[in-house]
């Protein structure tokens, strides 16, 4: 039987004391706290620091990143990966100009594209301080743990829940999972619920949660050719990113000259091997490719396999 007064209470105390000073932990914006929310999906904290900081530069509220173009909103979340996450902000930012302001109940905010159970969850408690318990990844490691393997995830997260504050009891446990009880080696030493912990009593932990069966790898090989002329480079629609540039592929009128490299790529359970080509063109361009000014790919959504097949050509 978990003790939930007692972990709650304990849990509290330890975040106060020990959470990470983080940039959307200073501010109570909702607008602000939705963005920090969709960046961490899939994403290390280190990581969406510093494009938290720059897209909320740009766009600092849902008027800005609705106005945006596509291509500028892809360009700053260039490098973040699952970039479907970032049309989908865009789109969501359009539904709250339309309604008039950001949503404030779990329903409404659910309702945003690209939004689930998890992201309404988090955001109606940390910016509205509402009562839903948030289940991600490392709540739900931390709940294996203290109950063996036994409990049910949302459940159990909904009764250690802190009604009076919910904001700071859902990232407690988040936090906890985050810094201390790791997936591999948890720090049960410094652990502020050991004590309730009936993994950490049975010697489990490490074998908690079960092991996710991750998709087999697929290996690809792809060619990239760098084509210039009259200081422009040709580029074609990401077929792996959507609405993002890439290198073309082999197409017919290509033709193909000395070999700049070759790298690998990986995308999820994609592992790409790319050979990158000088190249001309022959005859007419494939539908869709279009020549851009060289000086002017920085300013456009390039795929990093583009990105990285350019290296190649500067190399050499
Ligand atoms: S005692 Fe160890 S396994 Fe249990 S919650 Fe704490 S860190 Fe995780």
């Amino acid at each position: 039987m978990l003790d939930e007064v007692l972990i709650r209470r304990a849990l509290g105390r330890w975040y106060d004391r020990n959470k990470r000073s983080l940039p959307w932990r200073e501010t109570s914006d909702p607008y602000a706290i939705w963005i920090s929310e969709i960046m961490l999906q899939q994403t290390r904290v280190a990581a969406v620091i510093p494009y938290y900081e720059r897209f909320l530069k740009r766009f600092p509220n849902a008027a800005a990143l609705a106005q945006a173009s596509e291509e500028e909103v892809l360009t700053l979340w260039s490098g973040l990966g699952y970039y479907s996450r970032a049309r989908n902000l865009q789109k969501a930012s359009r539904q709250i100009i339309e309604r008039g302001s950001f949503p404030n109940t779990h329903a409404e905010i659910r309702d945003l594209a690209g939004v689930g159970d998890y992201t309404a969850a988090a955001v109606a408690s940390i910016a509205f301080g509402l009562p839903h318990a948030v289940v991600d990844g490392n709540v739900r490691r931390v709940i294996a743990r203290i109950t063996n393997g036994k409990g049910d995830p949302q459940a159990v997260a909904s009764l250690l829940l802190d009604h009076k504050n919910p904001s700071r009891s859902n990232q407690a446990l988040m936090e906890l999972g985050a810094v201390v009880c790791l997936p591999r080696d948890p720090h049960c030493e410094n652990c502020p619920i050991a004590i309730h912990c009936e993994a950490s009593k049975a010697g489990t932990q490490n074998d908690l949660p079960g092991k996710r069966v991750k998709p087999a790898t697929v290996y690809l090989k792809r060619t990239q050719l760098v084509i210039r002329r009259k200081g422009k480079i040709l580029l074609a629609p990401s077929d792996r990113v959507k609405g993002f540039w890439d290198l073309p592929e082999l197409f017919e009128g290509a033709r193909i000259g000395a070999s700049l490299g070759s790298f690998r790529h990986t995308i999820t359970h994609y592992n790409y091997r790319f050979t990158v080509h000088e190249a001309v063109v022959a005859g007419s361009i494939p539908e869709g490719c279009r020549w851009f000014r060289s000086k002017d790919i920085g300013e456009i959504p390039l795929s990093t396999a583009a990105k990285k097949g350019l290296l190649c050509s500067i190399g050499v």
